[in-house]
């Protein structure tokens, strides 16, 4: 994948000694939006598409499991990685029940704990490598890790903004509704 066709985002490896920066802004865009105490932000506006809330706990666990890769990587050659169990969390840490204040610290801080790892790796550092299995297995440099966890950050805001932009209908659903 060179360029996301749902957010435009476009992986360019050169700009990953500027991905940690990149994530740290995203996240303090998405950090306003959860402190916005007039948004619904637990809500599923559609039954199978997370809430803003739910899409927020995701990313802040993304980037902690991101940072602990590239940290792998620094160690061990070429590591691979079990899946996160990006579904499964939902329930397993009960998202939909977290706190939106807590959650948007929470993020703020783990934007800031991978850029601080991402901000020590030297020229040849950026060329060690992992196995990556998603979205297909293939053996990555720390460089696209850290371009790809942009694209997260960036894909991610727009899906909040989406669910944002829609209204809750008088048939909203909780995510234990169904
Ligand atoms: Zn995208």
């Amino acid at each position: 994948m060179d360029r996301c066709e749902e957010c435009g985002f476009e992986y360019d490896l050169s700009e990953a000694a500027t991905g940690g920066r990149a994530i740290v802004d995203g996240v303090s865009e998405l950090a306003v939006l959860l402190n916005d105490a007039t948004s619904d932000l637990r809500t599923r506006r559609e039954r199978q598409t997370w809430s803003p809330l739910e899409y927020t706990c995701h990313l802040r666990d993304v980037l902690l499991v991101q940072r602990e890769r590239v940290l792998a990587a620094r160690h061990r050659d070429r590591p691979s990685f079990d899946p996160m169990g990006r579904d499964e969390r939902v329930e397993h840490d009960g998202y939909a029940e977290q706190e939106p204040a807590a959650v948007a610290r929470q993020l703020t801080d783990a934007a800031h704990l991978f850029a601080n790892v991402l901000s020590r790796l030297g020229p040849d550092d950026w060329e060690r490598t992992v196995m990556y299995n998603y979205p297909t297995r293939s053996e990555r440099s720390l460089r696209w890790v850290a371009v790809h966890t942009v694209h997260e950050v960036r894909h991610h805001l727009l899906d909040v903004r989406r669910q944002l932009a829609q209204p809750v209908g008088a048939d909203h659903l909780s995510p234990n509704a169904g």
